[in-house]
């Protein structure tokens, strides 16, 4: 399973940083995953796979997790049919 990360999410890692925060903003997203300090604004990059081995939880979700998604919009009725 894939870990989900947006920019702007809050994650806790389960070790705390040297400053003593252990929460960080994602910065930057890729094969690796760019974290800032919450605490003294250091910038770290990891690769994801370590990302995932070091999360306790996301504090803050930039993007709410939607299960049903997108491909179905708008749709007033389940007869609708525009294409006439
Ligand atoms: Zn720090």
């Amino acid at each position: 399973m894939v870990l989900e990360v947006y920019l702007d999410d809050v994650v806790r890692l389960r070790k705390p940083h040297a400053c003593g925060g252990s929460d960080w903003v994602v910065v930057r997203i890729g094969a690796d995953i760019g974290l800032r300090c919450l605490k003294c604004h250091h910038r770290v990059v990891m690769p994801r796979s370590q990302l995932e081995r070091r999360l306790q939880r996301f504090v803050r979700r930039a993007v709410p997790p939607e299960p049903e998604v997108d491909l179905d919009l708008d749709l007033p009725s389940p007869h609708t049919d525009v294409r006439a």
